[in-house]
């Protein structure tokens, strides 16, 4: 695989390969910008078919986590960890090996828990590094709860920006950890539910919680609603969905909701209004960055804050007449290129930026 040119096309600052003979561990470190601050991204382990599609992984998602760090209004960079799981891994011994590379960098990279990691993992991480969050912990919270918050920050501002006021009609695809807390949520602010969950027996279980009604998974994306909340799986909105659609909003926590940014446009042209997902569901990630790399023990101002930044996003869009797809991406842009680079990008400096540039 020619590495530079796809590091060149999204300008990547680095990709480190790295393994260890001994304990098996082989993996990617992309760290794909620090303008705002060290680079903050997941370590996830994975039976890639091969080096390249690991490889595309971590360039794919240290990128998209710059977007939305920028776009959270957090000080800091997108970075990704893609580990290679393989027969001949020594588990607990390749997580010490990963974890004394990542205290190699000194707190420019910063890891959290993401795909196939358990908790014993982080713990071995956590014997030779600091730089890594150490989830769960009862002072961080349920990171689903603050991410539902969030959730509830940006449908609260496209519920204003499309004029409907009172009871509104949401339909909640997928009632697992974010998904139950923003069924709770909605219903303390009197909306009317709609959930639907291949686990009928959680389905039930939130129905019968929040008073929602229960639908069937298969035709969830087609309820009339004035909302509908993917809150499962991404690729959800695509060309075959987007003509069964029957909502005015599509807001949700769901990652890479819309299979390409096309999508987006077809929305727009639907009449759909769309809330980014990653700025919609950095409520964890707020909360996750702000207690580890800035040590805040509330985060509810900072999650708050989503609130303005989707109708920034609104008003971008209206503004430029482009999709809400797009303008995210140039609100997140454009934090970036404003942003002086920090001489020192350690972690420490993190802890000193004490109020990052509004969006
Ligand atoms: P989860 O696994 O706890 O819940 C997902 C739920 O969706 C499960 O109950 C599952 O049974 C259900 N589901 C799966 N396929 C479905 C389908 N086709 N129809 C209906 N229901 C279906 O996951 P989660 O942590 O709640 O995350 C939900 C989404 O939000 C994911 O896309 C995740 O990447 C994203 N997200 C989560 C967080 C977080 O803080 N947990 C943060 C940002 C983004």
């Amino acid at each position: 695989m020619n590495i530079f040119e796809p590091m060149a096309a999204h300008d990547y600052e680095q990709v480190i390969a790295f393994q260890n003979r001994s304990s098996g561990l082989r993996g990617f470190l992309a760290i794909h910008d620090t303008t705002l601050g060290p680079a903050l991204g997941g370590v996830r382990i994975k039976r890639y078919a091969n080096e390249e599609e690991a490889l595309t992984d971590a360039l794919r998602l240290s990128r998209a986590m710059t977007y939305k760090a920028s776009l959270a209004g957090l000080p800091c960079g997108g970075g990704k960890t893609v580990l290679l799981l393989h027969d001949g891994l020594q588990r607990e011994a390749a997580f010490e090996d990963f974890g004394q590379m990542v205290e190699g960098l000194h707190g420019r990279y910063f890891c959290a828990r993401d795909v196939g990691i358990a908790d014993a993992d982080l713990v071995a991480i956590a014997r030779t590094t600091r730089f890594v969050a150490r989830d769960p912990s009862p002072e961080l919270g349920d990171v689903s709860e603050h991410t539902a918050r969030g959730v509830w920050q940006g449908m609260r501002a496209c519920l204003e920006w499309a004029g409907i006021k009172g009871r509104a009609r949401v339909a909640i695809q997928g009632v697992g950890s974010v998904g139950r807390f923003l069924a709770r949520i909605l219903r303390a602010q009197g909306m009317d539910l709609v959930v639907a969950d291949v686990d009928a027996a959680r389905a039930a279980d939130v129905a019968r919680e929040t008073g929602a009604r229960v639908e069937a998974p298969e035709d969830i994306l087609a309820t009339p609603c004035d909302v509908l909340a993917p809150c499962a799986l991404g690729g959800v909105i695509n060309p075959a969905s987007l003509a069964r659609l029957q909502c005015r909003i599509l807001c949700g926590s769901a990652n890479n909701v819309l299979a390409t940014i096309e999508d987006g446009d077809a929305l727009e042209r639907r009449g759909v209004l769309y809330a980014p997902d990653y700025l919609v569901n950095a409520g964890g990630l707020i909360r996750g960055a702000e207690f580890f790399l800035l040590g805040r023990a509330d985060s509810s101002e900072s999650i708050a804050r989503l609130y303005p930044r989707m109708r920034s996003v609104l008003e971008l869009a209206r503004e430029r007449g482009i999709s809400t797809a797009r303008a995210a991406d140039e609100l997140a842009e454009s934090r970036l290129k404003k942003a002086k680079k920090f001489s020192d990008l350690t972690w420490e400096n993190a802890r000193r930026v004490s109020s990052p540039a509004q969006v």
